[in-house]
């Protein structure tokens, strides 16, 4: 059964079928604000998306972050281009997941999005260990 997420309200709705691997932390400027947990697939292959949202974006404009325009929960963001191959990436917020049982065996995967771009150890953290 897929995985399905909402924002508070429920008005923005993702699904991710399949198995995630793992959830990313990242302490890159926007991600340590939002407190996100990533889940990583491609548009309309693992992960689907509903809801009308507000879009946010900067800089290069690579990507970008949707939010419930309603309650404000963050609960994607997507790659504005297509890669060559057609296909578009995207990640869904797994703190948004209905049943955090779905999710919280995840490992987190640590990523310093800040500095150095790379994965760091795993520290035997899951999902389960981020939700307070
Ligand atoms: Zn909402």
């Amino acid at each position: 059964m897929p995985i399905s997420g909402s924002c508070h309200c429920g008005a923005v709705h993702w699904t991710y079928t399949g198995d995630p691997g793992t959830a990313t932390a990242c302490n890159c400027t926007i991600c340590r604000r939002y407190g996100t947990l990533w889940m990583y697939g491609w548009v309309s292959e693992e992960i689907e998306t509903a809801g009308k949202t507000t879009i946010y974006t900067w800089g290069d404009g690579d990507i970008e972050f949707h939010h419930c325009p309603n309650c404000g929960c963050i609960a994607y963001w997507r790659g504005c281009k297509p890669h060559k191959d057609g296909r578009t990436r995207i990640a869904v917020n797994a703190r948004l997941a209905n049943d955090p049982a779905a999710v919280a065996d995840l490992p987190i995967r640590h990523f310093d999005g800040f500095e150095t771009w790379e994965d760091q150890p795993d520290d035997g953290k899951h999902v389960r260990d981020m939700w307070f």
